[in-house]
């Protein structure tokens, strides 16, 4: 009985789970995780806030995208990528959120501090999708991309990020213009949005 194991350390994905399983031992794998870290950026204030903490973090992002595409069946090359590969990039991205995102169907769809725990999943926040999409968008053409042929900044990204803010302001209770505001007048912390947002 004896199975021939596959080689670990090169970012051999082949379902997500993985992924999670592995950060521990392997190089590529820690660079996904940092990425999935993205909503709680601002929950970690000991790191101190340098100046190049946003291009860090474009780089992290755009090295799990790479890795993204590398690891899909079939691989994916980043001038063939399209504004569905992004989407579908960042669904898979929602099985690591930590936002609680209540169905239509639930009691608690609505209340911002809901009394008891539900089975609603958790999901990557607007805010963070929102910030991550812009970093991409930026280190894409950064990275040699055309403008015109930006994945990021097309349409239908738009439109889902769009999509995803109006379903979590209502599923969550909160209306994410009026703490945008809020947030300009306090100059300070919203939870799970990094500076980096504004799509418009
Ligand atoms: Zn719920």
């Amino acid at each position: 009985m004896e199975f021939i194991t596959k080689p670990s350390g090169q970012g051999h994905i082949s379902f997500p789970g993985n992924i999670i399983s592995s950060t521990s031992n392997n190089n590529n794998n820690l660079q996904i995780s940092s990425c999935l870290t993205i909503s709680s950026i601002s929950s970690e204030p000991r790191v101190h806030p340098t100046p190049s903490r946003y291009e860090n973090q474009k780089r992290r992002d755009w090295n799990t995208f790479c890795q993204y595409l590398r690891n899909h069946r079939p691989p994916l090359a980043l001038s063939l990528c399209s504004s569905a590969n992004v989407l579908e990039f960042l669904r898979y991205l929602d099985q690591f959120g930590k936002t609680k995102v209540h169905n239509q169907t639930c009691p608690f769809f609505g209340i911002q501090n809901p009394p008891a725990p539900c089975r609603c999943p958790l999901r990557q926040a607007w805010g963070s999708l929102d910030a991550l999409i812009g970093r991409l968008r930026a280190a894409y053409e950064e990275n040699g991309g055309l403008p015109e042929a930006n994945p990021f900044g097309a349409r239908a990204v738009r439109l889902f990020l769009r999509d995803v803010r109006d379903f979590q302001s209502k599923s969550r209770g909160i209306s994410y213009e009026k703490k945008r505001k809020r947030a300009k007048q306090k100059g300070a912390s919203i939870d799970d949005q990094s500076p980096a947002g504004a799509t418009n």
